[in-house]
């Protein structure tokens, strides 16, 4: 029998009069965290709401008509949609805070925010893990405190995949289309025109069509190169995050780079402080040096004034994290656009390079082209200044200008919303008090009885959440309806309240998501004692190209089928947003375990101690910094140097060590009234001390603060009379770097080796400066107390050496200091190139010791 060809038609609805604003609210990102209007939508057909994945567009495409008029003479519902309307207005209408006004100016400053992904919500499927997240939840904050902001990304057709496991454990990647109607964007037109901006590519031009999401207060500009204007190759570089080859990639990151800043170009924006987040996005660097080279600013000018208002921000220590291409991969790809463009192609690859080699690290160019960089919280910090430290050769890594911001999450997006109305009652301006942590003590005030009672309904949510998606999982995978009951028993009885655990997260094999089964005899007593049962729920994707990665996935599937685990081993398939927030809402326990110190900062725990579950993890990113002793459970990592299956097994141990001994007695201590006290008591600290560290409106005000102001600052004063000062700071530079090599500096006569505490030391130096004057250099003196006996902490002092006298071609350098610390005390000095317009006193890299 011939099959019939089958033709797709959807019947779209009128939206009736009196809801013409629900397409507003479908268009506006404000959706994907606030609670209100996404009720809207589920209110009118709750059914159909789940089965478009909670996507507002796409649900007035598809709602039944009688629905949307029965709703528009629903007087509840229209009061409901009233409310969510009025505070969606007041959202939009709100102006900045003086927090933001007395730093930025909305008339003169504007920051840019590139990033290869944005995680806002299930609906919009343009992430694939933290990166994205943190890049959504950094965008929610800028458009909650209003600050002058503009987002630049790709929107890729196919976003990443769609995850199943098979019944034999095995991932499959499944892509799905999405067209642009049913997603929360709109073309963006300038002068009545669909805007377009195009890049020269080798042999042609490639253009990207140009879309805007509306995120509050705030704009994402999103470039997609499938238009006609393209071949069909082109047509689909823009198909899949982190799809294709690297020649995908570096295609992918020449769009969002230079494309990026010709969108911005195009719509008359002009940021003063550019945030590149991760090195996916540092080809920008190039086209504002090529914009500033046709004004007339020679190379090395136009880079130092780019870099000057710059921000770099690294976020992983793992190299798969780094975009690494060979010479001729970037000769090809940047060869017809660095020609156009009047750029030489071996200044741009000496950006890109180490020690001169062959290949080419985004990365570096991140750093050579900014001025500003940080890491993502403190631990990695100083991972990054000792792993990036090649930069700045001379420098010792610590004193490198590579500082670091914690990552913190959108409260109101992963914050379950019980919890809000609680705060709402308990504290009514806690949403004004996020970065206030002595406001947070009202949570102590929680009755008990009512903070647990809130904790145990958002668990039985994400009990019935977790039962139906293994139900529609082992249905299809033909395992059979007994073996969905037994493994799901555990959940399935409120009155039994089993200890949960929680992990999930992209399976990349540094997160360690096995390292629970080193010791599988041990673990099975534990998680099977029948009277304090345990339940681990896994869930998490490994990306395709990642073997080990997919080979994690089949270890936890083997075990959570083995008959005497069944029950207490769970995992879920296609871990997305949506899961996130069941799962981070409903856990007793977050797990994780990553190999320090890999883990750059990690978001997902703070999002659980959001709402009152408790972190058991590795000191490792920003539990570094979170974990205070009474607020969760911590493994000390081992030493680094270690072996690595020593460390494991070590780290192993301590973790059921504190399974066993402290969080399943903790939690199973209940008295008569139906809970353990102490659980709830910890599990307060966790809250209170947490939310208003790391959220994402401390972390970008830390932004503003330390990074976006300074850096329009700094790109002001360089740009200023036609650039002057960049001009003469790359000219100086260039001085330097020649002469350098023939500097050198010496001590004069000895340096005193005892003295009086209230007398001083003379010290004096001689430097052969080779062309260079007294002002190109600093000289100074560093004395760190060697033994600090019981007076303060140790620190360091420094000294400046001022010139003296010239003699026989060589500067003498002179001071005399006062011994700093009692007793012993080491000094030493040093001289480094200075020069008044520099943005860190030590970012040419160059340094002498004596
Ligand atoms: C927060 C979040 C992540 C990041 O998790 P980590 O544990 O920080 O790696 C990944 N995916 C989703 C869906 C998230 O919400």
């Amino acid at each position: 029998m011939s099959k019939a060809t089958e033709f797709r038609l959807e019947a779209r609805p009128r939206i009736p009069e009196g809801l013409e604003r629900l397409e507003e609210l479908a268009n506006d990102l404000f959706y994907s965290w606030d609670h209100g209007v996404r009720n809207l939508f589920a209110r009118i057909d709750p059914v159909l709401w789940q089965r478009v994945e909670h996507n507002p567009k796409l649900f007035l495409r598809r709602v039944a008509q009688e629905r949307l008029d029965d709703a528009a003479q629903d007087r509840a519902f229209l009061a409901e949609y009233r409310q969510v309307l009025s505070s969606y207005d007041v959202y939009v209408e709100s102006e900045p805070g003086p927090e933001v006004t007395e730093i930025l100016d909305p008339t003169r400053d504007l920051v840019a925010y590139f990033c290869a992904e944005f995680g806002f919500h299930e609906s919009f499927p343009i992430y694939s893990g933290g990166l994205g997240i943190l890049a959504g939840d950094h965008c929610k904050a800028a458009s909650d405190l209003g600050l002058p902001f503009v987002a630049v990304g790709l929107l890729y057709q196919q976003g990443y995949f769609i995850q199943t496991i098979d019944a034999q454990g095995h991932q499959i990647a499944r892509y799905k289309s999405h067209s642009s109607d049913e997603l929360p964007i709109s073309p963006v037109e300038v002068n009545g025109e669909l805007l377009k901006v195009s890049v020269p590519f080798p042999g042609r031009t490639v253009t990207a069509r140009v879309w805007e999401a509306r995120v509050g207060h705030i704009r994402l500009y999103l470039l997609d190169s499938h238009t006609p204007e393209n071949n069909d190759e082109d047509q689909n570089l823009t198909l899949q995050l982190y799809g294709g080859d690297e020649s995908t990639r570096i295609s992918q990151e020449m769009l969002l780079g230079i494309g990026g800043t010709r969108v911005l170009e195009a719509l008359g924006l002009q940021p003063s402080a550019w945030h590149i987040n991760e090195g996916h996005a540092a080809f920008q660097i190039l086209e504002r040096c090529r914009q500033l080279l046709q004004q007339g600013i020679e190379f090395a000018a136009a880079l130092e004034a780019v870099a000057a208002s710059t921000l770099f921000t690294t976020h992983t220590p793992v190299p798969a994290g780094h975009d690494i291409f060979s010479r001729e991969l970037v000769q090809h790809a940047l060869g017809t656009y660095l020609e156009e463009s009047g750029l030489d192609m071996n200044k741009v690859f000496a950006l890109g390079s180490r020690d001169g080699g062959h290949n080419f690290n985004m990365t570096s160019l991140g750093l050579r082209g900014s001025r500003f960089h940080n890491g993502v919280s403190r631990i990695h910090g100083g991972v990054a200044s000792q792993m990036e430290g090649y930069v700045w050769p001379q420098v010792p890594p610590n004193e490198n200008p590579i500082g670091h911001i914690t990552n913190g999450v959108h409260v109101p997006t992963f914050l379950a919303p019980e919890w809000a109305s609680l705060f709402d009652i308990q504290a009514p301006t806690w949403k004004s008090e996020l970065r206030n942590p002595e406001f947070w003590n009202f949570v102590d005030h929680i009755p008990d009885y009512h903070y647990w009672s809130v904790h145990k309904a958002l668990k039985q949510q994400m009990g019935e959440f977790v039962v139906e998606q293994l139900a529609r999982q082992h249905e299809r995978n033909g395992t059979g309806h007994s073996v969905t009951e037994r493994m799901t028993r555990q959940l399935v009885s409120p009155e039994k309240d089993t200890l949960v655990i929680g992990f999930a997260r992209r399976f990349a094999t540094y997160k360690r998501a096995t390292l629970i089964f080193s010791d599988l005899e041990r673990l099975e007593r534990l998680l099977t004692d029948p009277d304090h049962p345990v339940v681990l729920i896994f869930a998490g994707k490994a990306h395709p190209k990642d073997n080990p990665g997919q080979q994690l996935i089949k270890v936890i599937h083997d075990l959570s089928m083995r008959p005497a685990l069944m029950g207490h081993i769970i995992l879920l398939e296609d871990y997305d947003q949506a899961m996130a927030r069941y799962l981070l809402a409903g856990v007793d326990v977050w797990l994780n375990n990553p190999e320090y110190p890999k883990e750059a900062s990690g978001t997902s725990g703070e999002k659980a101690a959001l709402n009152g579950a408790l972190n058991l993890s590795v000191l490792d990113g920003w539990w570094g910094e979170g974990y205070d002793g009474t607020n969760g459970w911590a493994i000390t990592p081992r030493d680094t140097g270690l072996d690595p299956e020593f460390r494991n097994e070590e780290e192993a141990r301590d973790l059921l060590d504190l399974l066993e001994f402290e969080i399943i007695p903790l939690y199973y201590d209940r008295a008569s009234q139906g809970y353990s006290k102490g659980w709830v008591a910890r599990s307060k600290a966790s809250m209170k001390t947490i939310t208003p560290r790391f959220n994402s409106q401390r972390m970008v005000m830390d932004y503003v603060e330390n990074y976006y102001e300074p850096a329009s600052a700094q790109g002001r004063r360089l740009l200023a009379d036609g650039a002057s000062t960049a001009r003469e700071l790359a000219e100086w530079k260039a001085r330097v770097r020649e002469a350098w090599p023939g500097v050198s500096i010496s001590v004069v006569g000895c340096v005193e080796c005892r003295c009086a505490y209230d007398e001083t030391v003379e010290l004096r130096v001689e430097a052969v400066l080779n062309g260079l004057t007294a002002e190109d250099v600093r000289v100074e003196c560093l004395v760190t107390p060697e033994c600090t006996g019981s007076h303060d902490a140790p620190g360091t002092d420094r000294f400046l050496l001022t010139m003296e006298s010239v003699q026989d071609g060589k500067t003498v350098f002179a001071t005399r200091v006062p011994p700093p610390y009692p007793g012993l005390q080491t000094l030493r000095l040093r001289m480094y190139p200075y020069h008044p317009a520099l943005t860190h006193l030590l970012e040419m890299g160059s340094m002498l010791w004596v």
